[in-house]
């Protein structure tokens, strides 16, 4: 193919990968085999065949990719990564857990314990490919330098609600009642993360605004998390229609089943990323679609939850989606293997979606419903520069003649060597630059077992084994 829009920069030196396969994303779906990618600072200056890039670029330092082939970075627009706290342990118990822990396994650790969880967990997406990722939790003031000293490209949004629940509450259960107070609390540490952290780092972290769950938040609560978004021309995010029991408790406390609840509090639109909507009838799905609201598709949570949420439905209905990984991973590659499998398998279409599809779904889809497709999303020139790098020379992989079938159907995050994100490597050569990842692993692991062992002493009758030898 040609040379689409070479700009040079005669002042800055430039980094080029050079003869690889480079999978564009861009709209006509590009793959450029024997090409180059240029970058400047922090954004993408050149994309095209080797010789045209090289000699664009002169002065610029030339990394040899043959054998390699370069993706657009991964967005993941849902993540909790305090969460891997729960690996092992919540995937195999429904949601709701059916596993009635008397209080929160998140109460049990200190704010340094919620820093390296939530650091390893962003070092596990920066290894499998994310470049983006948006952390939806409460308290993300805690760890939010750790987790931009990671390198990531961030989206916080810190979690509002104002239903009163207690220490044993399982989402989906309505709450008691609906406190103003907690709702100004919320609120306010919401709006203190923005004042810190919107546009910090060189734009590399901002927020969006949240309200949790659907179940514990009052209309009041929703009219001030849109406002929120407004006030900083940004989005906002919420748990939608995640469980059966949401939904019973909707209708049984509002009238209404949970989207419905939202149309009718204005809530809807496309500065929503609503996340899941696994359990939306018709009614709801047009609402959605007619509103223009974002979806984040959690496809290897839902499947492990026995559900394959509506999504071509809502595609149709003219929803935007993302993807997302949800608890416990931040695997984005396995998330785009599992939304291939399982759409197939729901609407019994063995030639859709294509590997193309769900590589564009997890890139621009991702980064459009984070309103941030005119910056990230695909290796185009004049966007910022995250990619990740594969080594194709493995022996799951070759042949290579069409690599995002090869990846996608066989590929692993291990073939992942190099991130790049905002212009700097965060790994190279299989090591993450940006932490000491074997210290953190340790830690984690000791973390882990602690905290569980903490649960399992105070609440000796918990109906769960669990081998916490040390080691
Ligand atoms: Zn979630």
């Amino acid at each position: 193919m040609g040379n689409p829009g070479i700009r040079r920069n005669r002042y800055m030196p430039s980094t080029i990968i050079a003869n690889a396969t480079i999978v564009t994303g861009d709209a006509a779906r590009n793959v450029i085999h024997g090409g180059a990618i240029a970058i400047t600072d922090d954004v993408i200056s050149a994309v095209g065949s080797s010789a045209d890039v090289i000699a664009s670029n002169p002065g610029a330092e030339v990394i040899d990719g043959r054998g390699k082939a370069v993706f657009p970075g991964l967005i993941n627009c849902h993540a909790h990564l305090v969460n891997v706290l729960s690996r092992g342990i919540t995937e195999d118990f429904g949601f709701p857990p059916d596993l009635p822990f008397p209080v929160s396994i998140y109460s049990l650790i200190s704010d340094e314990e919620r820093i390296t969880l939530a650091t390893l967990g962003a070092v596990e997406a920066i290894r499998s490919g994310s470049t983006t990722l948006l952390e939806m939790a409460s308290g993300i003031d805690v760890y939010a330098a750790s987790i931009a000293g990671t390198g990531l490209r961030l989206i916080l949004a810190e979690n509002t609600d104002d239903g009163v629940v207690g220490p044993d509450y399982r989402p989906g259960q309505p709450p008691s009642g609906y406190s103003a107070g907690q709702r100004d609390t919320k609120l306010r540490r919401a709006a203190d993360l923005f004042s810190s952290w919107h546009g910090a780092r060189d734009g590399r972290v901002t927020c969006f605004a949240s309200a949790q769950l659907v179940e514990t938040s009052s209309p009041e609560l929703l009219a001030e998390v849109r406002a929120m978004a407004e006030r900083y021309d940004t989005g906002y995010t919420i748990h939608l229609a995640q469980s059966r029991l949401e939904i019973d408790t909707m209708i049984a406390t509002r009238g209404l089943r949970p989207s419905n609840y939202l149309a009718e509090n204005d809530f809807l639109g496309p500065r929503l990323v609503a996340a899941h909507c696994r359990y939306v009838d018709e009614g709801e799905i047009a609402a959605l679609g007619e509103a223009r609201t974002h979806i984040t598709h959690q496809p290897a949570m839902a499947a492990l939850r026995a559900v394959h949420p509506p999504i071509p439905a809502l595609r149709d209905a003219g929803c935007i989606v993302g993807l997302g990984t949800d608890n416990n991973t931040q695997d984005m590659f396995e998330v785009m293997r599992t939304a291939l499998r399982t759409e197939r398998v729901a609407t019994g279409n063995a030639i859709s979606p294509q590997p193309e599809d769900v590589v564009e779904w997890a890139t621009m889809g991702s980064a459009r419903a984070l309103q941030m497709e005119e910056r990230i999303g695909s290796l185009e020139t004049g966007k910022k520069a995250d990619l990740f790098m594969i080594d194709m020379r493995r022996a799951h992989l070759v042949p290579t003649m069409r690599i995002v079938s090869s990846f996608i159907h066989n590929g692993q995050p291990g073939d992942i060597e190099a991130v790049m994100i905002d212009g700097k490597w965060a790994m190279r050569d299989g090591r993450v630059l940006t932490v000491n990842e074997a210290e953190l692993i340790d830690e984690v692991d000791r973390i882990g077992r602690r905290a569980w062992t903490r649960m399992i002493e105070q609440h000796p009758d918990v109906p769960f084994s669990l081998n916490l030898s040390p080691g």
